[in-house]
């Protein structure tokens, strides 16, 4: 058996969308990040709490507590993993407090779609069944980008294959998908009709058989690209990407806000793309591999103590006030939630924290925040009125 489906959930959004992906990422190997280590590591937290909670003659607090024992000898293990997986249990419980009668929880548990895309499955985090309704609970440790539940291919994806599983004994009417993501606070759903999911299994159907030939076409773009195994090298978005960065045409004096915006939107990937690049390219030259017009040199390097306690002891026999060589500074606040723990850290300190507006930024039309702009709105106007 793969340990990953060439067809996989998590990769999804790439391959129904750039169908030969697929293929070209089968020679590059799956590697594996510090990141993905903590992801890992939080899971198997998150899950003990959730099965410990539903099912405790299986999994009794002993064995969950020997359990986080082991965990926390772990490399990756980080003690605000415990209040994120926290976050996690109590989403699972309040949504399975919302079926009229208690559901069904399975865990981790192994997905079959290859109904739909050849030899694929995953591993659904948590699934509730009962009354009517399938419900996909997806955690996400990573911190890196809001993941969205709305049309979501990889809990899509879990939820067809929960059905074909499901159905004889389960009669399913509704589909709800969460994603439950504790770093970024972002906590998304969404919800179909079973008629709506099988619909978009028939498109999926279609786009895998292209994706497992290997056929169909290159799509590169900023989100399908980011995680490709082949992205450094793939012709398809390194073509893409000359061309957003120089075939501009003639050029004009001055350019519209209009083409502006089409140019913000079509330069995107092109410096994701030169960093993915120049890492690629650092990797061959160390390697001993050629890159005509470029070689691996040493870094900027940056003086370290090789006895820092030894140099201060010597400073101070030396009369270097010793109130000069250390500085107390308070930790920031995150910091400091992250070692006090965040349920403990909003009871204690919650009324002393202020969320300013954050500074301007652009983002695209579909962003959920709000746009703002310099302009006072009218009220404001209003009040500056009365005060003159
Ligand atoms: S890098 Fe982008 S365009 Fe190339 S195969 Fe991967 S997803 Fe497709």
């Amino acid at each position: 058996m793969m340990a990953h489906a060439l067809l996989g959930a998590s990769s999804a959004h790439r391959w129904l969308h750039c169908t030969k992906s697929a293929r070209l990422e089968e020679q590059f190997p799956d590697t594996t990040s510090d990141a993905a280590k903590e992801g890992t590591l939080a899971h198997t937290l998150a899950e003990a709490k959730v099965r410990n909670y539903f099912h405790k003659a299986d999994f009794s607090k002993r064995k969950l507590n020997g359990l986080i024992k082991k965990l926390r000898e772990d490399a990756s293990w980080q003690d605000e993993m415990d209040g994120y997986t926290d976050e996690y249990l109590d989403y699972i419980k309040e949504a399975a407090l919302a079926f009229g009668s208690e559901p069904s929880v399975m865990l981790e548990k192994r997905v079959d779609y290859s109904v739909y895309a050849p030899e694929g499955f995953g591993t659904a985090d948590c699934i509730l069944l009962g009354g009517g309704t399938l419900h996909i609970i997806d955690f996400k440790y990573g911190k890196g980008v809001c993941v969205s539940a709305e049309e979501n291919p990889q809990l899509s994806l879990y939820a067809l294959g929960a059905h074909e599983t499901y159905k004889i004994l389960y009669p399913i009417k509704d589909i709800k998908m969460s994603i439950v993501q504790p770093r970024l606070d972002n906590i998304s759903e969404w919800g179909c009709s079973l008629q709506e999911l099988l619909g978009w299994g028939e498109y999926v159907q279609a786009r895998a058989a292209l994706a497992w030939k290997g056929e169909g076409e290159y799509l590169p773009g900023e989100e399908t690209c980011r995680f490709c195994r082949a992205r450094s090298q793939c012709r398809a978005r390194s073509d893409y990407n000359v061309k957003q960065a120089f075939d501009i045409g003639e050029l004009p004096p001055l350019i519209t806000p209009e083409e502006a915006g089409e140019r913000l939107k079509a330069l995107e990937d092109v410096v994701k793309y030169q960093k993915d690049l120049q890492a690629w390219a650092l990797s061959e030259c160390l390697a001993g591999n050629k890159v005509p017009g470029w070689k691996a040199v040493e870094g900027r390097s940056v003086r370290e103590w090789t006895d820092q306690e030894g140099a201060f002891k010597k400073l101070k026999e030396n009369d270097i006030d010793e109130a000069v060589l250390y500085e107390k500074k308070p930790l920031t606040l995150a910091q400091v939630e992250k070692v006090v723990g965040k349920k403990e850290f909003a009871e204690i300190a919650g009324g002393y924290v202020t969320k300013p507006p954050g500074k301007p930024a652009l983002a695209k039309e579909s962003d959920k925040r709000p746009a703002i702009t310099n302009k006072m709105i009218a009220e404001e106007a209003f009040k500056e009125d009365d005060r003159t």
